[in-house]
């Protein structure tokens, strides 16, 4: 099992790892729904957001 989110909606729910949904069931958008990241891949793409705003900076 895995955790997947809707994009539009939020909406959370669970299902197989191996066949992603491609239907929200909470508000039917297709295509919305993605596989939830993990906390670990939450964490990288906040770094690189922080490291991409110092480097901006640093240009000015
Ligand atoms: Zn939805």
């Amino acid at each position: 099992m895995a955790i997947y989110q809707c994009n539009r909606c939020n909406y959370k729910f669970e299902s197989s790892a191996e066949k992603a949904p491609k239907v929200c069931p909470y508000c039917s958008e297709a295509g919305s729904v993605s596989k939830e990241r993990s906390a670990e891949q939450l964490l990288e793409s906040i770094d690189e957001a922080e490291e991409s705003r110092e480097n901006r900076f640093k240009k000015r």
